[in-house]
């Protein structure tokens, strides 16, 4: 089971921010941003690699939440950035799929 499974049966703490059937975002325990919060599938999608055309809605309906969750954490006037590593150069850690939604600061272009 993937660490953000245990999360999502309440297995490991964590700060939800947002709570749907089949997803959710926590804040991210390490941020890198004033404001960065992980949104997540509560089932495995393990990476983008590992996605199928039948993810195709649950990944859509994640970014239309991701500006109402922006909106809760005050950041969606001032910008924010959404993130999905993938792979070993994009530093990849946690192999079930997940979007980073950062803000809170100016962030440079292009990302480290
Ligand atoms: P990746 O590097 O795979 O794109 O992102 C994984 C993210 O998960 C990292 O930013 C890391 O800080 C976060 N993370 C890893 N383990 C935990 C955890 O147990 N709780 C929370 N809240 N975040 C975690």
């Amino acid at each position: 089971m993937t660490i953000f499974e245990k999360i999502a049966r309440r297995e490991i703490p964590a700060a939800i921010v947002h709570e749907e059937d089949d997803f959710f975002a926590f804040k991210d325990v390490n941020p890198q941003a004033p404001v960065h919060v992980l949104i997540v599938p509560k089932r495995v999608i393990p990476g983008l690699s590992g996605s199928v055309p039948g993810d195709a809605e649950l990944l859509g309906r994640m970014l239309v939440a991701s500006k109402e969750i922006a909106k809760k954490l005050g950041v969606a006037e001032s910008g924010y950035r959404l993130v999905i590593n993938h792979g070993a150069d994009a530093g990849e850690s946690v192999p079930h799929l997940h979007i980073h939604l950062l803000g809170g600061r100016a962030m440079a272009w292009p990302p480290g």
